[in-house]
């Protein structure tokens, strides 16, 4: 067994630290802890556990920079980047501030009792296993309506991005959220198994791969717990005939290019009717070749690294077998380590792994499509279901492939993106389970019936 997880700059492949793994014990009395506090803070009036929001909003905003440099570092992200993420979770708890009360308190329903009523009660310690790519906000984005709903938390992150893990850890702990609310585990996967053994452990959410999931929710299922997966997707982006390029170009860039690619919500396909295919083709790749590639730290910087060597080796292999099969690079596709410069490949037919798979990195799908009906059957063509987009003039002709889309969202002239009034999440290999909104927080509770006659 490892002793010790490391982290490594991978724009510049130095080491940055090594972090112990914690000891079986040491994850038993993280539990007792969390068993302890779940006691006292679940029966806390919510407005308390509300006013803590407040005290974690303003140490964000007042450490953005700190916390900003610490992702870049341990993943690559660009430094712009890394800001908005950090402030995008100051809104997610304003947010809450404003709606958890309302969302977590009783819902009266007539019936012939003389009352009844549901309440939302917490359920207890959940855990959360997270990725690198967004290392603050998929950790704030289930920490924040969760702890709010009175449950205690315990993070598995990404081992990758340890010190972001224990960053957040701390800042819990600095707005005065009671020990054992929010602890971070240093852990390998072989500890999952009993650790979902234990009681303490009410329910688990993952976001990650699908393999990871599919691992997860095994164990999960084994031990009767309840799961939230949020695991890859392979969004499309239809253009239509009459998209309005000069307007959202920027947009489709960025919905397939920002983060190096590493978003489960980026455009991954494109999909592309005839008539303006051609046109998009040019103005897309104008759009790419301006994006600059720089070190993560400098702020005008938008292509830096990918998180780590290996994931940028494994897009590599997707693009060169879907090569074999016959597409052709249109821009790009060179790699030094983890830097994988921008990239548009052409040609792309239903057969290849950059069709088929999630690609998690800087490489645009281009298809042809003859009409929208084509477009939409492409589209649908895929094991995940997390998000299409469609860029069109034509709204009103839009209403009626709504239902078609068998996808958690659906965006028109805009590129999918989480935001925390709405519901967030995915269908078929995507997942499972909703996070933000109303939504998000009634994850993690009892919704429990009351009946008094
Ligand atoms: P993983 O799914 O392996 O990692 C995500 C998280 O799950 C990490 O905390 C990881 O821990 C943990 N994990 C993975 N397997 C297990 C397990 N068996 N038991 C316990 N914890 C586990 O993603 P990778 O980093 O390897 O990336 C691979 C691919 O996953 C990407 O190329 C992309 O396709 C997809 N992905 C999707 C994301 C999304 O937002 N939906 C985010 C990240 C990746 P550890 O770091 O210790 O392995």
């Amino acid at each position: 067994m490892k002793k010790q997880v490391e982290t490594y700059n991978p724009y510049t492949g130095e080491k940055l630290k090594s972090y112990n793994f914690n000891s079986n014990s040491e994850v038993n009395s993280k539990l007792e802890t969390a068993n302890q506090t779940f006691n006292d803070w679940s029966n806390k009036p919510i407005a308390h556990r509300v006013k803590l929001l407040k005290n974690l909003a303003n140490l964000l905003e007042d450490n953005k920079q700190e916390y900003a440099n610490l992702m870049t570092e341990e993943m690559g992200k660009p430094i712009s980047q890394s800001i908005a993420e950090i402030e995008k979770c100051a809104t997610l708890c304003d947010f809450y501030i404003a709606n958890a009360e309302n969302f977590l308190a009783d819902q009266i329903i007539e019936t012939e009792a003389s009352e009844s009523f549901i309440s939302y009660d917490p359920l207890g310690a959940i855990l959360a296993i997270m990725p690198w790519n967004y290392p603050f906000w998929q950790v704030f984005r289930f920490a924040v309506p969760t702890l709010t709903a009175g449950n205690v938390g315990l993070l598995k992150h990404a081992s990758n991005v340890t010190g972001t893990a224990l960053a957040i850890q701390k800042l819990f702990t600095d707005a005065g959220y009671p020990e054992g609310c929010f602890q971070t585990l240093i852990i390998q996967h072989d500890q999952m198994d009993s650790l979902l053994e234990n009681d303490t452990i009410k329910a688990v959410t993952l976001t990650g791969s699908e393999k990871a999931g599919r691992s997860i929710a095994a164990l999960a299922g084994k031990n009767l717990k309840k799961t939230v997966l949020e695991l890859g997707g392979n969004n499309a982006c239809i253009v239509l005939d009459d998209a309005n390029l000069d307007k959202y170009i920027d947009t489709m860039v960025n919905a397939r290019m920002q983060n190096n690619g590493q978003s489960c919500i980026a455009a991954k396909r494109f999909i592309v009717t005839k008539n303006i295919y051609d046109t998009f083709l040019t103005t897309f790749t104008n759009k790419v070749k301006d994006l600059k590639q720089a070190n993560p730290k400098d702020y005008d910087a938008y292509s830096t690294s990918m998180a780590r060597e290996d994931l940028a080796k494994e897009l590599e292999e997707q693009v060169s077998k879907s090569l074999q099969l016959g597409a052709k690079v249109h821009y790009g596709n060179l790699r030094d380590k983890a830097k994988y410069q921008p990239t548009i490949i052409t040609d792309v037919t239903t057969d290849m792994p950059i069709f088929k798979e999630e690609t998690f990195g800087p490489v645009a799908a281009i298809i042809k499509a003859k009409d929208k009906t084509e477009a939409l059957n492409l589209a649908k063509n895929s094991r995940f279901g997390l998000g299409t987009m469609i860029f069109t003039e034509d709204i009103d002709n839009i209403y009626q492939d709504i239902s078609q889309i068998p996808d958690g969202a659906l965006f028109i002239n805009e590129m999918v993106k989480s935001d925390p009034r709405l519901p967030f999440g995915g269908t078929k290999a995507s997942g499972y389970g909703r996070e933000l909104s109303k939504e998000g927080i009634l994850e993690f509770v009892n919704t429990k019936t009351v009946y008094i006659n």
